[in-house]
């Protein structure tokens, strides 16, 4: 990759950001597309988002993305919002477009089209969605405005809770999907669910470390013709992954979301198509 004049820049704020694993996904795919754009990270605060943004306007970067603790008090600093972001009520992609500064969520389209690409549809399907922080909301809102037909999230009651509540009557009444709220501790409820669910997915922190010998879900709950995916990616091979695979359901790796939201970034920056599967085997390559 050769830098110039000419580059265009991409970059991501947030903090911390040394160990993400964005340069290297975008520097893969511009190299292979052999486009002079150049990808790198700021260490970003709450407290230095505003002039972080102000930065990106005078420097006139391509585009950028934005990424804990800042996707949600980068809002305010914006022209405009994609209305998943304003339903998630969080940005991590914004888009310089005619001098205003556009932001997107594509946390949860990711998710969408990661399990779409084993072929299943999210129109019409049933989703047991476990977890609403961050990537849940991200989740449940991407599948409601996708058409999904039911989504029953989890969560443990927390403070929390009652907001989680309001935000799913709030977008079942705009999307006409049914979203219910749960308590994760119902374990019977959630049997139940999964056992008649289409897409399962898991937002939680179960699964990585220290929690990586924890599963929401049982073994004996799942079917082949399920779909199962985890939103954590490190491990890989979340222990429900391995319980949906010994089940003969289809799991869905979180890589996957961190991939496909970073091609769909791709598409709203430069309406370029990622090379999904070379950036896969060059940044997860198949024995890590
Ligand atoms: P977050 O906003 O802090 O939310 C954490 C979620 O995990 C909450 O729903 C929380 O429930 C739940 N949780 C934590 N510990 C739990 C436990 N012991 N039992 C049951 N539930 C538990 O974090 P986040 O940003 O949503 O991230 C969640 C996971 O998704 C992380 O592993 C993260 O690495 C992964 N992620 C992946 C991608 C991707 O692209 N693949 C993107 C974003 C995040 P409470 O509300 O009850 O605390």
């Amino acid at each position: 990759m050769m830098v110039s004049g000419h580059t265009g820049v991409f970059a991501l704020l947030g903090s911390p950001v040394e160990h993400s694993l964005s340069p290297a996904l975008f520097n893969a795919s511009f190299e292979k597309l052999g486009l002079d754009y150049v990808y790198i990270c700021h260490d970003t605060t709450v407290d230095s988002i505003g002039e972080a943004i102000a930065a990106v306007r005078t420097l006139n970067y391509a585009g950028v993305n934005v990424t804990m603790p800042c996707k949600t008090a980068v809002m305010e600093y914006l022209d405009g919002l994609s209305e998943a972001a304003e339903l998630i009520g969080a940005v991590n992609c914004i888009k310089p477009t005619n001098g205003k500064l556009i932001g997107y969520n594509t946390d949860g389209a990711g998710m969408m089209r990661s399990i779409e690409e084993t072929g299943a549809r999210v129109q019409g399907a049933r989703f047991v969605i476990i977890g609403a922080g961050g990537a849940g909301s991200s989740i449940y809102t991407q599948a409601a405005l996708d058409g999904a037909q039911r989504i029953d999230v989890f969560n443990r009651v927390d403070d929390f809770y009652s907001t989680t509540k309001k935000r799913l009557d709030k977008l079942s009444a705009l999307t006409s999907v049914s979203l219910e709220l749960h308590d994760l501790a119902d374990d019977k409820l959630l049997e139940a669910k999964v056992r008649e669910a289409d897409v399962i997915i898991d937002a939680t922190r179960v699964g990585m470390a220290p929690l990586d010998q924890l599963s929401n879900v049982k073994e004996q709950w799942l079917t082949s013709g399920q779909v199962v995916a985890d939103a954590v990616y490190h491990p890989r091979q979340t222990l429900l992954l391995r319980l949906a695979a010994k089940a003969g359901a289809t799991s869905v790796e979180g890589v996957g979301m961190l991939l496909w939201q970073a091609a769909i970034n791709q598409e709203i920056w430069l309406d370029v198509p990622m090379p999904v599967e070379h950036v896969r085997s060059v940044v997860f390559p198949e024995s890590d």
